[in-house]
């Protein structure tokens, strides 16, 4: 495989399940963290390694470094293996999809950015998402006539916040989340419900058109419901652990143990709530977002932008939600290609950095 984003949360997770199932990995692609990429180079002996500054690579032991997006993309075009998983985050993972999928590669997706932005113009039937809520929706599918798919959120790190606390919540409270570890943005992305946004989207392209919703359910136990036309629900559970979707994703089964068995008497009660609106304001946006799929690019733009003010200490955190809702109403995009999909990117993104 190649390994896009291999020095990730998710990275280091596919890494744990090639180790396990013995998976040949062929590239390693990575950003700035460049220890860790040797640690995984000496354990892995990928053929090609790929970072992103060009200033870095001396420090990489390999004979066969390249840096930068345009080498990210030469190699997955000119790579033998067949998987690509995309583990990589952020805009920034829309044109290794596309390369990949053009390529005619199987894509294991992690980056949702990529459907959330690109979906009209991804062929999906190339991609198995690694995502918990898509993994359980896709466990859950049983041919059955279905009226609506519910997928869950945790309620990230201010869930039990006083409301009026939040404003002044720092970047190091986002990062407390109560159930995953996982990478810095998409922490922040659960703690504004952002993530639940996108995972609605990325549920819409994948699944089709259809009633989706999402719940609050704490223990992050539950992972996605089915509700079937004939009334009968039902529901996917597992261990919040990445390494099961990401199994699927790269093996298609799985027949072994790989994580512990669901003990219901030590879970005690599960619980199901409606998203406050109050707690999560972005979720005013729900209806239209899924309604209106192709303004994920603006959804998406404005929050990276508003993101990285936010960690740049330029806003608070509640701004980054109005910042969004901002542009949302302001950019009424429809991109008719993958090239109207870059642009819209570029303008949202650059608005938002100064609005
Ligand atoms: P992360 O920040 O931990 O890892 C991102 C990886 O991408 C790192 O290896 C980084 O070096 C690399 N990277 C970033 N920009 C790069 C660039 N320009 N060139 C080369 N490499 C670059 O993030 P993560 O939590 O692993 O998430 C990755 C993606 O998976 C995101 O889209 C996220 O939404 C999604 N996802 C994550 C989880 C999770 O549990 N962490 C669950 C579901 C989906
Ligand atoms: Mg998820």
């Amino acid at each position: 495989m190649i390994l896009l984003g291999s020095t990730g949360s998710i990275g280091q997770n596919a890494l744990a399940i090639a180790q396990r199932y013995d998976l040949n990995v062929e590239v390693l692609v990575a950003g700035t963290r460049i220890d860790i990429l040797n640690a995984q180079i000496a354990q892995f002996h990928p053929k090609q390694v790929v970072i992103a500054n060009a200033s870095d690579i001396h420090k990489v032991n390999h004979p066969h470094v390249r840096a930068g997006s345009a080498a990210i993309i030469d190699t997955i075009e000119h790579s033998g293996s067949s998987l690509v998983v995309n583990a990589m985050v952020g805009f920034a993972g829309l044109a290794p999809t596309m390369a990949a999928i053009n390529a005619g590669k199987k894509v294991a997706l992690a980056n949702k950015e990529s459907l959330v932005v690109g979906g009209a113009f991804v062929n999906t039937s190339r991609i198995v998402p690694i995502d918990s809520e898509h993994f359980g929706l896709w466990y859950l599918q049983n041919g059955r006539a279905i009226r609506r798919m519910i997928i869950t959120a945790s309620g990230g790190a201010f869930r039990d916040w006083p409301l009026e606390a939040m404003v002044n919540a720092t970047l190091a409270d986002t990062q407390k989340h109560p159930n995953w570890s996982m990478g810095q943005k998409i922490t922040i992305d659960s703690a504004t419900m952002m993530n639940k946004l996108f995972e609605l989207l990325e549920a819409r392209w994948l699944f089709g058109e259809g009633e989706y919703d999402a719940l609050i359910e704490r223990k992050s136990l539950v992972h996605a419901l089915v509700d079937f036309v004939d009334g009968s629900m039902t529901a996917h559970l597992a261990h919040a652990n990445m390494q099961l979707p990401i199994a699927y994703a790269l093996r298609g089964r799985v027949d072994e143990p790989l994580l512990p068995a669901m003990d219901l008497v030590a879970m005690g009660a599960l619980e199901f709530a409606p998203i406050d609106v109050a707690r999560y304001p972005l979720w005013e946006l729900k209806e239209d977002v899924l309604r209106h799929p192709h303004k994920g690019v603006v959804l998406n733009a404005a929050n990276e932008a508003a993101i990285k003010r936010f960690i740049a200490g330029e806003i608070g955190f509640m701004d980054m939600a109005n910042k969004v809702k901002i542009a949302y109403e302001r950019f009424d995009a429809r991109p008719r290609s993958i090239d109207e999909v870059y642009a819209w990117h570029e303008e949202v993104y650059q608005t938002v950095l100064t609005l």
